[in-house]
């Protein structure tokens, strides 16, 4: 979209443009093919969907991001990222996971804030995202629908630690399923420390990489075949650990089996578990629009998960336009 001299579209991951200057925001590739001279690459935290495929075959990969994010793409990715300095960027805290990041641009004047992913909510050892006021806003959706409204999160930590320790205390083993990346899961483990957690094959390598770029966590692997005692296993979902639990199923030993999920929240629960638990590291439905109206923005660029949606209400109900991001060549029309 072209408005003023502010130019916001999807590109090399989200590029936010004025004369002199461009910014690519979470950029796919740090190839100076993709990467035009003048251009600052900026990565808001380390998930697989965030971070660069591509990178400069010589000379510098640079980045702005937390040092925890570049030493976690620099080892995840086998080489090394520098940190590019830029007076016309500032970080603040995402409050997703580890290390993430909200970007805030002067671009041609006006003050751009990108969320990247984000959570207001303080939990675990994370600090939630506090809104920053400013003239335009480029915000993630993924839980940008009404139904994904979440509990408090010490109300059901508490629920979920209280059907742990009755499982166990009735003799069942425990299987929390999540996700493999950093984040909620590697809290979670934390958290869950007083009970001595295992952690599953599906996410013993994220949580060594973690240790290793400063982590505080303390890891114990689950040993496959080791069912002697209930416990609580923790790992990602999909079949590598369901077959784990059918195979402890056959020695014996019985398994409760739980999601730790976001998705959760919309009561669709999987066919596989027997409770789950809406935690997640997103900003919830209610949480997007009250950061919105908080940062109170003349305009508002939506991406990643129900853009649309999102967009909709962000109009509708704070006044305020917005639009999906448009991709190249798209236009999204404002009033401003
Ligand atoms: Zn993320």
């Amino acid at each position: 979209m072209e408005g003023g001299a502010l130019s916001v579209r999807c590109g090399n991951g989200i590029e936010v443009s004025g004369a002199g200057i461009s910014f690519h925001l979470d950029p796919r590739s740090l190839s100076t093919k993709k990467v035009p001279q003048g251009t600052v690459c900026c990565t808001s935290h380390a998930h697989s969907d965030h971070i660069p495929s591509t990178f400069e075959r010589k000379g510098p990969n640079r980045i702005v991001s937390s040092e925890f994010t570049r030493r976690f793409i620099s080892e995840i990715k086998g080489r090394a990222i520098e940190a590019e300095h830029c007076d016309k960027v500032r970080l603040h805290d995402a409050g997703h996971v580890t290390g993430s990041v909200m970007f805030e641009m002067d671009v041609e004047g006006q003050r751009v804030l990108y969320t990247g992913d984000f959570s207001p909510r303080d939990r675990f050892r994370i600090q939630g995202a506090r809104p920053v006021k400013v003239d335009v806003l480029l915000t993630e959706a993924t839980f940008g629908k009404p139904q994904y409204v979440f509990p408090p999160t010490e109300r059901i930590f508490k629920v979920m630690t209280d059907w742990i320790e009755d499982s166990l205390s009735q003799g069942f083993s425990v299987a929390l399923f999540t996700s493999s990346n950093l984040g909620k899961t590697h809290e979670l483990i934390h958290a869950l420390r007083d009970l001595e957690p295992r952690v599953h094959g599906t996410i013993s390598e994220s949580s060594r990489l973690l240790q290793r770029c400063g982590l505080d966590l303390e890891i114990k692997e689950h040993e496959p075949g080791d069912v002697s005692t209930p416990g609580v296993l923790i790992g990602a979902h999909g079949q590598s650990m369901t077959q784990e639990i059918m195979s402890a199923n056959r020695k014996g030993r019985r398994f409760r089996k739980a999601s730790v999920s976001g998705w959760a929240a919309n009561g669709n629960k999987r066919g596989y578990v027997d409770e789950q638990f809406a935690i997640s590291d997103h900003a919830d439905h209610d949480e997007l629009l009250a950061f919105v109206k908080a940062c109170s923005p003349r305009m508002v660029y939506v991406g990643h998960g129900y853009a649309s949606e999102l967009a909709g209400e962000i109009r509708q109900k704070l006044g305020i336009d917005a639009c999906p991001v448009p991709s190249a060549g798209q236009q999204c029309l404002l009033n401003y």
